[in-house]
């Protein structure tokens, strides 16, 4: 067992209080009991290689400096690490510089209305994490190394060749698809599914709209379907051109205003009621999702299409533990979807320690 705070150093404390202006709350591993730095003397008093990772304000890393991955509002006093322009991601506010990649920044800036200050840390390595175009791990360096994946793919795409694991103390892993049921089919054989369904659309002389997410989705899906005549909606368009802007070509058109002959139409779902995509649907149009929940046999009612493709950019059940294998950590911690169930298949099957994240619940990493 871990060994016990110095008494003098903490305060026990209600989990309802918040954070002091010098403090921090804390709870060891397993959250028997929650403790407060009133003071910040801990950490004068020579203890600043002192590992410790918790949910707030995204989540927070202090390993000798304050890290915050991903956090909701950029904290001025901390380095701010975002790992993706997903909206799930990009702060709601930006306070000084952030470390991301230029294509996050450009992105992210674009879709806030903010012109990002995209600075570099020597404490910290950004790694491809295979997700979206830009989408970056990172590496914080110091005693223990902490390895934040932010959104994970490791499977090979248009724009990366996937993650690639390195070496980490503690390693804080997205679980979106963290339950053994998510386990998604290889990429070439959906495409080619993907592919030969808009080929029998157009030899019944029939549209193909497919839903996909306007960053990071739709650009996957028409690098997919490259060869067939490619439209897209504006939003999409509009990303396109951004991305064009790091060396990414799509030849997808916009949406014409009148359908023609058959053709393939990438639109977020919202995009179902673009007037000019109404037109397609009202003229029969076939209508598919792009999604890893796709494996889920309800998806596709959800979903209200006519079929729906397991095409992800999330890494699966697999891959997240094959990935956490050869990371080969001393602990894991787990963030999103099934992470209760990816935790416990970690300890179970790999031998690891390994827990999920919650909100209010505080995690010391190998405090002594
Ligand atoms: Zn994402
Ligand atoms: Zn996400």
């Amino acid at each position: 067992m871990k060994k016990k705070l110095p008494y003098n150093f903490i305060n026990i404390i209600k989990p309802s209080l918040r954070r002091t202006a010098g403090g921090m709350l804390i709870s060891p591993d397993r959250g028997d009991i929650l403790l407060c730095f009133t003071t910040g003397n801990y950490f004068n008093e020579g203890h600043k290689e002192r590992l410790m990772i918790y949910l707030d304000n995204g989540i927070s890393v202090f390993s000798g400096r304050q890290y915050h991955c991903d956090p909701r509002r950029c904290a001025r006093d901390s380095v701010n690490l975002v790992s993706h322009a997903h909206f799930d991601h990009v702060p709601s506010s930006f306070n000084g510089s952030v470390i991301c990649s230029e294509i996050t920044g450009a992105v992210a800036g674009e879709r806030t209305g903010t012109r990002l200050q995209v600075a570099e840390c020597a404490d910290v390595e950004m790694l491809d994490s295979g997700h979206v175009p830009g989408s970056t791990m990172f590496l914080i360096r110091g005693e223990r190394q902490v390895l934040y994946t932010g959104d994970l793919c490791t499977r090979t795409k248009y724009f990366s060749p996937g993650a690639k694991p390195v070496k980490a103390h503690t390693l804080v892993i997205e679980s979106t698809f963290g339950r053994d049921k998510y386990v998604f089919p290889p990429t070439g054989e959906t495409v080619k599914s993907m592919r030969d369904w808009a080929e029998d659309n157009a030899a019944k002389d029939l549209h193909s709209v497919i839903y996909a997410y306007t960053f990071g989705k739709a650009q996957e899906v028409l690098a997919a379907m490259s060869g067939f005549d490619l439209y897209a909606t504006v939003p999409i368009i509009k990303m396109n051109s951004i991305l064009t802007r790091f060396g990414h070509s799509f030849g997808a058109r916009p949406v014409p205003d009148e359908p023609a002959g058959p053709a393939v139409i990438v639109s977020s779902s919202a995009g179902r009621n673009d007037p000019k995509v109404k037109k397609y649907l009202a003229a029969g149009a076939r209508t598919a999702s792009v999604s890893g929940w796709a494996v889920d046999a309800g998806h596709r009612y959800a979903a209200r299409v006519d079929t729906a493709f397991p095409l992800s950019d999330h890494a699966d059940y697999d891959e997240l533990m094959e990935f956490t294998r050869q990371v080969g950590p001393e602990v894991v911690y787990t963030f999103h979807g099934s992470d209760k169930q990816l935790a416990r298949d970690i300890r179970e099957k790999l031998g690891i320690e390994a827990s999920a994240l919650r909100k209010g619940h505080l995690t010391l990493s190998h405090f002594m």
